[in-house]
């Protein structure tokens, strides 16, 4: 009985020690000290034993336990180190391996070129105004002395929601706004920068685009003083050696009125395919507040006068960037987006 019990200890020890991983481990230990294991089976076998035998192959069986336990928890200490540095090793993250670039984006040239012109009017101390762009017929049009059945309505034929309420077909209803908010005869000094909707689509056209209005109202303004803010205005813009020419025009909501051009931004004024030979670009419409539209909103043009004008953001875009078709602003290809 020794010698078998000598024999289990060696042989168990020897497998303990060399087990692979912690499930091996597991089993070899219920292959030995189970319910149904080797060590329990030699000690089932005591009770044939001689009375004197009995308590020391007992004690023997008992001492070849705790040692065996002691190997598997050694051994347990010793697989979960390896595990440990197993897994450290496979999740190591490698530094020198070059890192994901994060794409960065940049601000829409129509972003761009509405922030410029916002920023040179503010700095001439014009405030930004704005409006809603789901508009009023009276707003968009009557208030701008465009009655219903005026053929100018027709060059700005829009999108209605309902007989009476449509999208702006430009900012000039924030004039309108602007004027009745304020006390009667005090001085208005604002810019309105936004969205404007029209049924038009094609190189130069799109059914929605950025427009910029002007209005100036106060004691003693004069076409001068319009004619003044606009040089400066296309120095900001286009150079300092950008002029204006004003050409007389007709608007319902102004009086007199005047197309303004700039000279060319590509030929300087030389005459060139880009603006016809003439040596002018076209950018804006502009004139003296009509009296109609003062008395419509509570301004008495006998004691105030002012002017307005408005222009398109994206025309003034092609111009600054040489684009020559205003769909490109709208296709979101990134390709163009990254130029600026
Ligand atoms: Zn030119």
């Amino acid at each position: 009985m020794r010698q078998e019990l000598e024999e289990l200890r060696k042989a168990s020890a020897a497998e303990f020690r060399t087990a692979a991983d912690l499930d091996e481990l597991y089993e070899l230990k219920v292959k030995y000290l189970g319910k149904k294991g080797s060590l329990t089976n030699v000690l089932r076998g005591v009770g044939a034993l001689s009375p004197q035998e009995r308590p020391v192959i007992g004690q023997i069986v008992n001492e070849i336990r705790v040692e065996l336990e002691q190997i598997i928890n050694q051994r347990s200490d010793e697989l979960k180190e390896i595990e440990l540095e197993r897994r450290l090793a496979s999740e190591r993250i490698d530094v020198t391996l070059p890192g994901r670039k994060t794409q960065l984006g940049n601000r829409h040239p129509i972003t761009l070129t509405l922030n410029h012109m916002k920023s040179i009017f503010m700095r001439m101390g014009f405030q930004i105004a704005e409006g809603p762009e789901v508009e009023t017929d009276y707003y968009n049009f009557e208030a701008l002395n465009l009655p219903k059945d005026h053929p100018a309505r027709d060059m700005q034929d829009s999108f209605y929601i309902t007989e009476d309420i449509l999208l702006r077909t430009h900012t000039s209803p924030v004039q309108a706004r602007s004027m009745q908010a304020a006390e009667p005869n005090q001085p208005i000094r604002i810019i309105a920068p936004g969205k404007v909707y029209r049924r038009d689509y094609d190189a130069t056209h799109s059914p929605m685009f950025h427009q910029v209005e002007g209005l100036y109202i106060d004691k003693g303004v004069r076409f001068s003083d319009l004619k003044g803010i606009l040089q400066l205005f296309v120095q900001e813009m286009f150079g300092k050696n950008a002029k204006v020419r004003l050409r007389p025009s007709f608007f319902p909501f102004t009086e007199p009125s005047a197309e303004v051009d700039v000279s060319c931004t590509s030929c300087g004024g030389k005459g060139c395919r880009g603006c016809a030979g003439t040596g002018w670009l076209e950018i804006l419409g502009s004139g003296m507040v009509h009296p109609h539209v003062l008395e419509m909103s509570g301004f008495d043009p006998r004691q105030v006068s002012g002017f307005a004008f408005g222009m398109g953001v994206e025309r003034i875009a092609m111009l600054v960037y040489g684009i020559d078709d205003l769909r490109l602003f709208y296709d979101n290809d990134i390709r163009f987006l990254r130029q600026f």
